[in-house]
């Protein structure tokens, strides 16, 4: 297999089977400092993209025998909006992939672009990277081509999530002293309440990085996510060792579930003993309720607090 890789398990989206539509070299308009792929010069090309059929030559196979796969995730050794047959290869999927969804992994530099929005539109589960608000971050993190702007990125996604019938998922990248101060998340929050995205996943460097740069704690993840406001909000963290323990009464609890809901990951690792007791006894007066939003169980309120 050239282009097919997986199953991979993630936690987010399920069993998962992944395209890679620039298997020979990376291929990226950007070159962030945290990327898990080798240091390169930005570009806006693929070479030698692979073809259409031979893609879905393989992908047939691959779901023959993977039947039990419940995404199909278009990703790249860089930038999939890159790859020059992006529109057809997703008309192709979706005559074949019955009841899985389809996913993409974007950096989100061309989202501005009409047609780019038009393609994308048709996938099932859209997420993009936005890891500042700020042009200076944007540069220094993100280290995009000369000609991307963060102000047209964001535009596009505020486009974009208006005709978007789908899910759109915005990631945030947290590197330890450049997208880490708590303005830079008040500024993404402004930025997030016009884009309106259905979740929000922050996270850090878990993987050896491009560039000489660290990861930030699961409390600094936990302090920076409370800045986002009104939004469902997931945090990746490999060391979840880190405990809060918060004893939080009852109102406390409510208030704070109604504001940010919570995973229940999140809600064991921040929540004391007691404050557990309260939540479990307020799920079961359904006080405290479950929603599906974008294949992640969250507990929320619809109570005014
Ligand atoms: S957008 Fe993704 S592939 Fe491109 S440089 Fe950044 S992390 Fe690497």
């Amino acid at each position: 297999m050239k282009y097919i890789f997986g199953p991979v398990n993630s936690r987010r989206f399920g069993l998962s089977l992944g395209i890679d539509l620039s298997p020979k070299k990376k291929s990226c308009n950007f070159d962030c400092l945290y990327c898990e792929l080798e240091s390169a010069k930005p570009k806006n090309t693929i070479d030698n993209p692979p073809k259409v059929e031979n893609i879905l030559k393989e992908l047939k196979e691959s779901l023959n025998k993977f039947d039990d796969i419940e995404v199909i995730t278009i990703t790249s050794n860089g930038e999939p909006t890159l790859y020059p047959y992006l529109k057809e290869l997703i008309i192709e999927i979706k005559k074949i992939k019955k009841d899985k969804k389809l996913l993409i992994l974007s950096n989100g530099a061309l989202i501005y672009k009409k047609e780019i929005q038009n393609i994308l539109k048709d996938i099932d589960i859209v997420k993009i990277s936005l890891d500042c608000a700020t042009k200076e971050c944007f540069k220094k993190l993100d280290r995009p081509l000369k000609e991307i702007s963060l102000e047209k990125i964001v535009e596009g996604l505020k486009e974009f999530s208006k005709k978007f019938k789908g899910s759109l998922i915005i990631e945030i990248l947290v590197v330890k002293g450049i997208n880490d101060k708590e303005e830079e998340f008040e500024k993404l929050n402004e930025v997030l309440k016009e884009i309106k995205p259905e979740r929000v996943d922050i996270g850090t460097i878990d993987r050896p990085p491009a560039y000489k740069v660290s990861p930030v704690s699961y409390e600094r993840l936990f302090e920076l996510s409370k800045k986002i406001e009104n939004l469902p909000v997931t945090i990746a963290h490999r060391n979840k060792t880190y405990k809060t323990d918060k004893d939080m009464s009852k109102d406390e609890i409510l208030r704070t579930l109604k504001q940010r809901p919570f995973t229940l990951e999140d809600i064991e690792l921040i929540f004391s003993k007691k404050s557990l007791k309260i939540f479990e006894k307020l799920l079961n007066e359904k006080k405290i309720v479950k929603k599906m939003i974008s294949n992640t169980i969250f507990y929320t309120t619809n109570i005014d607090k």
